[in-house]
């Protein structure tokens, strides 16, 4: 069974049963026949159903986040957002999907047209995380669903209710039976699912899980997308206003505890303004609220699994152990509930786990450094890929040291922030492929190139 256990309070809120074989093999045939049917119809019809879609989410978005919020743990003023933010995701996909799906014709002789069409893939598994399970998810299923594939959602086990959620969802909105299908179950469900005769995999989580998937499926050559995780820098340069950054660093740092695959988990500041800066994070940190993730006033909640405690533990002992200081006290509270406070470390370096490993919690390492080309050289030392952002009051100087980080996004004087117009991409370990922008729908679809001689 999958137990679902509110992280604030240790309550089992229900226990879930997993799908087995036959009931797998049951909602792949299923979705099968229903995507033949689907792929048939007009993208107009399509797009109705998905612009039915989201007035059903935003009629039901306060139901939807506390779902979100008894589950995961996320501030409810956080899991509001994010359902929210869907929509807006959602309006650029129905507004950009028929540009993008354009048939091209790139030849047009006398004798000779040669075209560009755009096919589904068919029946896709999309396997999601549990921090942003309405961003994750929708990056997938609604451009997948626009371009006529079927989806099999496999939530993780820790949003299993917002899952249900959301095909309770789709069955408001008219959706046709056996398009969009929930797979309860956690690992092994995930596993089981991956040796269905799928024709592509999406997949959002861990570094070793996404290493797992691609090797399940490596000799079936489907369509592979993996946004895996991230040990996101920061760069504070020496001309900053130290105030605001570390008031929109400590938000990119502590957002939904932290729990972002684009959360900042490392920031190097320059020597100049090293102790201003630290002074004002560490201050504006000791201010964040922590507590019941129903409470409108809190932002940071308990987290999501209880073995993380441990993991974030064993990180601070090790940086600790090492020579950090601990700037902020933080760490586990007594009680009910996994809730952690944010823990600030200062005299870090790269032999720490804490600047090395993906933290996902309310943990950060803030390091001096004595120019840019040392804040380059130790932004660039991980084996992620994800995103990188600089603070710094001269455009040059940001492109300059943004045009070296190898990772899919860049920001200048922002962080932690996606948009539904550009790519959502990892490098190096934080994955393959990309979702969201026009290049994210065209990931849902395979091209067919079109020879044709007049005769
Ligand atoms: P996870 O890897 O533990 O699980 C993700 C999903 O994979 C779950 O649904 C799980 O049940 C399933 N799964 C586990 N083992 C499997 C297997 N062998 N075969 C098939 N499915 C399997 O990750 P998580 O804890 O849910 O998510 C946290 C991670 O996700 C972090 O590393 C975070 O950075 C990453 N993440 C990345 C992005 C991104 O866009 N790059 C977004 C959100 C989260």
């Amino acid at each position: 069974m999958i137990d679902v256990i509110n992280p604030a309070t240790e309550e089992l809120i229900t226990s879930l049963l997993p799908d087995n074989e036959d009931e797998l093999s049951r909602k792949f045939s299923l979705a099968q026949d229903a995507q033949k049917e689907w792929a048939s119809t007009s993208l107009k019809e399509r797009k109705a159903v998905i612009a039915r879609f989201d007035k059903v989410l935003s009629k039901h978005k306060q139901d939807c986040a506390r779902t979100l919020t008894k589950e995961m743990g996320k501030p409810i003023t956080q899991a509001l957002h994010e359902v929210e933010g869907t929509s807006t995701r959602i309006s650029f996909f129905l507004e950009h999907m028929e540009k993008t799906l354009q048939d091209e014709t790139v030849l047009k002789s006398a004798s000779m047209v040669e075209k560009i069409t755009y096919e589904p893939l068919g029946v896709i598994a999309n396997i999601s995380a549990w921090n942003y399970p309405y961003f994750v998810g929708s990056n997938v299923f609604i451009p997948a669903l626009l371009t006529g594939n079927a989806v099999l959602y496999k939530p993780s086990e820790f949003a299993s209710l917002t899952g249900g959620k959301i095909a309770q969802l789709f069955e408001e909105a008219g959706l046709p039976v056996g398009l969009f299908q929930v797979v309860i179950g956690g690992g092994n469900t995930g596993s089981m699912l991956l040796e269905k005769p799928l024709n592509g995999v999406f997949f959002t989580g861990s570094v070793g899980t996404g290493r797992k998937i691609s090797a399940a499926v490596a000799s079936r050559f489907i369509r592979v997308g993996l946004e895996l995780g991230g040990k996101d820098p920061a760069y504070v340069c020496d001309d900053v206003d130290v105030g605001t950054v570390a008031e929109n660093l400590v938000d990119g740092a502590f957002y939904n505890a932290g729990q972002s695959c684009c959360s900042v988990e490392r920031i190097y500041i320059h020597e100049k303004v090293f102790n201003n800066f630290t002074e004002a994070f560490c201050e504006k940190t000791k201010k964040l609220v922590v507590g019941d993730p129903l409470r409108e006033e809190t932002y940071i909640g308990p987290l999501a699994r209880k073995t993380q405690i441990n993991f974030l533990n064993d990180q601070v002992a090790d940086a600790q152990g090492k020579g950090a200081l601990i700037l902020v006290t933080g760490g586990a509270k007594e009680g009910k509930g996994w809730y952690y406070r944010p823990v600030v470390l200062g005299n870090v370096d790269h032999s720490m786990k804490v600047m090395r490993e993906e933290s996902f919690g309310p943990i950060i390492g803030l390091m001096r450094v004595k120019n840019d080309s040392e804040a380059v050289k130790l932004m660039q030392d991980t084996t992620y890929g994800l995103t990188a952002s600089v603070y710094t009051k001269d455009g040059d100087r940001a492109s300059e040291i943004l045009g070296d980080m190898n990772t899919g996004t860049v920001y200048w004087n922002c962080c932690d922030r996606v948009s539904p117009a550009l790519p959502w991409t990892g490098r190096r370990d934080s994955g393959l492929g990309s979702t969201l922008s026009k290049i994210g729908i065209l990931s849902f679809v395979q091209p067919k190139a079109w020879h044709m001689r007049k005769t």
